[in-house]
Order: structure tokens, then sequence, then C-alpha cells
């Protein structure tokens, strides 16, 4: 497994600092934002580190689809069959931990265009 040594989520993935984790699979891994914007406000990340999904989806694409069959698998299981995933993905964009990580936000009307 790569990681990298003072990022965050590597040391949740790790379980070197605590997180609520709601699922986890071979690949990855489901824990509460700290910071919920919603209700349901989850973020599903590979347990390798690799900065953002472009580059998760060059080296390790079967993890991008796993992401998402997770993200489901949370908001459904908790009684959401409407849901809102995010890949943050650069500094503009609004990415502000750079293991990439997929938002899974439910249980709010959501608005669009996002802020
Ligand atoms: P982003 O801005 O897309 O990179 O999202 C990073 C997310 O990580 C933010 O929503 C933070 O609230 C969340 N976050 C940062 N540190 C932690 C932590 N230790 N446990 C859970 N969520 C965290």
């Amino acid at each position: 497994m790569w990681r990298v040594a003072d990022c965050i989520f590597c040391k949740i993935v790790a379980g070197e600092i605590p997180a609520d984790v709601v699922a986890e699979t071979e690949t990855a891994l489901a824990f509460r934002d700290l910071n919920p914007q919603a209700p349901l406000h989850v973020l599903v990340v590979p347990r390798a580190h690799v900065a953002d999904v472009g580059e998760l989806a060059d080296v390790e694409p079967a993890t991008v689809a796993e992401l998402v069959r997770v993200a489901r698998g949370v908001a459904t299981d908790a009684g959401h069959d409407s849901y809102r995933l995010v890949f943050n993905t650069g500094e503009e964009a609004g990415q502000s931990v750079f293991h990439a990580h997929l938002h899974v936000l439910a249980g709010r009307p959501q608005a669009w265009p996002p802020g």
C-alpha cells in the first residue's frame, strides 16, 4: 500500500487517528466528514495514497468504481435513494486534502449549480 507520512487520510486508513468509519472494503474506506455539510456527509477514500481522482483513474481504475459503489451503499443503507457525489479536484475546485476522496452528501435538498 502506498502512503504519505503527513497525510491525514493515510493516518485514518492506518488507524492512527480516529474516524467514524461507516463502511470498508479491501481497497476503500468510508468515514463521516468532521465538518458535515448535509445530514449524511461521508468521505470514501482509496486505501492507497493518490492525490486526486484523476490520478486514481490512471493508477487504479477499478478503485474509482469501487469508491462509487461504496458511496451508493452508504447512501442507500442510510435510506437515501437521492444523493450527491463530489470529487473536488485541485485547489480552485475546493480540494483541501490531497488524498483522493469522494464526498457523499444526502438528506437535504441540494442546489444546482454548486457554489
Ligand atoms: P476537500 O475540501 O474536498 O478536500 O474535502 C476535505 C474534507 O475532509 C472536508 O470536508 C473536511 O471537513 C474533511 N476532513 C478533514 N479532516 C478530517 C478528519 N480528520 N476526519 C474526517 N473528515 C475530515
